[in-house]
């Protein structure tokens, strides 16, 4: 199994060093990169690692080089994606609101333009986000679905991968996004998933993994997109 979703201390909302990762992952048999956050936003998300000593700490382990890059669409963009070898784009915009369904609309429109400019990643992260955060963790309206769809064809002609970010399993009992939304990216074709734990806790790490794969096998999925020795790699799901 792997797990292409987790944070380190080199995130500052995680306190796990890569030492005790690479040692919990061993244990549970499971292939990680460790996808540490570097946001470029303005105000108080702005986490930003050394990208040569974080490289260094992957090196002596012998992982990829991952990140999850968080950009919110505006601020300027310090870093070169091509330095890494796996790249997560995130939109981590939860903004207050009077009605969740135009602030998700929102959110999504954000999320389209942002891919229209960055290019350089491979998997697009915890599609729906914000819906951690509401009232009810309410589920994107199906209203919203053409607006999906349009992110997904993207993505889909690109050759981008979907991520399946199973930490919100614990907080409400679906994966972002929900099995209703990777459904939708099936029906439009769309085949190429990677699946996280999103862990900030040592023993987060792997979580969820085991059973969603099971679900996404049900919603017709067959493979799980891998990287080996650097290359992209389709593992069947079994
Ligand atoms: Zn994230
Ligand atoms: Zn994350």
């Amino acid at each position: 199994m792997i797990d292409y979703h987790i944070h380190s201390n080199f995130s500052p909302d995680s306190n796990s060093s890569v030492e005790d990762i690479v040692k919990y992952a061993r244990e549970k048999n499971l292939k990680i990169i460790i996808t540490d956050h570097y946001e470029a936003v303005e105000k108080d998300h702005n986490f930003k690692f050394d990208v040569k000593s974080y490289k260094e700490a992957m090196k002596k382990y012998g992982l990829l080089v991952g990140v999850e890059f968080g950009w919110d669409g505006k601020s300027k963009i310090d870093i070169d994606l091509k330095e890494f070898d796996f790249v997560i784009l995130s939109y981590h915009a939860y903004k207050e609101y009077d009605d969740i369904q135009k602030m998700y609309e929102n959110y999504l429109k954000d999320l389209y333009n942002i891919i229209e400019v960055v290019n350089d990643f491979h998997v697009l992260g915890h599609l729906d986000f914000p819906r951690r955060f509401v009232k009810n963790n309410e589920p994107f309206s199906k209203k919203l679905y053409p607006l999906i769809s349009e992110i997904f064809k993207k993505i889909i002609k690109e050759g981008k991968i979907l991520e399946v970010n199973t930490s919100a399993i614990y907080r409400y009992g679906e994966p972002n996004p929900s099995y209703d939304i990777l459904k939708l990216y099936r029906d439009l074709g769309g085949k190429y998933v990677t699946i996280g734990s999103d862990a900030h806790r040592l023993e987060d790490v792997g979580r969820g993994i085991y059973d969603t794969l099971g679900n996404l096998k049900d919603l017709g999925f067959e493979y799980i997109m891998v990287l080996n020795d650097g290359k992209w790699d389709m593992e069947k799901i079994v």
